[in-house]
């Protein structure tokens, strides 16, 4: 069984890999971000709460987050795997995330490290753009990954593309300086339990994949 940590900065394409990791293996992906932004799109309670703070790049508080994962990691689509994309985002959450797997009697199996320097996270997160469809929220980039029918919808399901509320330049850097401050402290830790594994993000799509699928194979 997979039980997949997507791990990297903003932009580094943990999005785009755990959407192929996921169709590869038929395991779901859990992305904490995608979760928030449809509770901000539904106007749920949760998602007032959120959205001021997504947006401006802060973290939701841990307390909400980590009860949130414990709930979705206890229904049934996971039970043979999961990937788990924007979480855990801090040392406490880590903490957490094992409590909760070790509860369900799982273990995280493979953190996947995707490495890319911040100069090139500013380029992609910057001309990012996504399907504003929530249920697909597929990834694009103007330059790098452009939609191959139409350059204003989505090649998956056709609805117009957007920029995320958080990809402006003042979120940016401050979803960047709190990866370095709160997240990247995650690398030693994985490392120390043996299941960290590093990939050159700056490559291909592709060619980072194949390298996923030898890691996971
Ligand atoms: P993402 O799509 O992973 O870039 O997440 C978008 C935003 O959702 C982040 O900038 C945070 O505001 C919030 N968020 C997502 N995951 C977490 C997390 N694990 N802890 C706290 N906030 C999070």
């Amino acid at each position: 069984m997979r039980n997949i940590v997507m791990l990297g900065v903003q932009g580094s394409g943990k999005g785009t890999q755990a959407d192929r990791i996921s169709a590869r293996y038929e395991i779901p992906t859990i992305s904490t971000g995608k979760l928030f932004r449809a509770e901000i799109e539904r106007n749920t309670g949760l998602g007032r709460e959120i959205s001021s703070i997504i947006k401006k790049g802060e973290l939701v508080p841990a307390a909400r987050i980590n009860q949130m994962m414990g709930e979705r990691l206890s229904e049934e689509d996971t039970v043979n795997g999961v990937i788990v994309d924007g979480y855990p985002r801090t040392l406490e959450q880590a903490q957490a995330l094992d409590d909760i797997m070790s509860g369900l009697s799982r273990q995280v199996t493979h953190v996947l490290y995707i490495k890319i320097s911040d100069e090139e996270a500013v380029r992609r997160l910057s001309g990012r753009r996504v399907c504003s469809n929530n249920k697909c929220e597929a990834n694009y980039h103007v330059e790098f990954n452009p939609p191959k029918k139409d350059p204003n919808r989505c090649d998956r399901c056709g609805s117009a593309l957007m920029q995320r509320a958080d990809d402006n330049p003042e979120a940016i850097g401050r979803r960047l300086e709190l990866y370095h401050k709160d997240t990247a402290p995650l690398v030693d830790f994985y490392k120390k339990k043996g299941t960290l594994h590093e990939v050159d993000g700056q490559q291909p799509i592709p060619d980072v994949e194949a390298v996923i699928n030898g890691i996971l194979a």
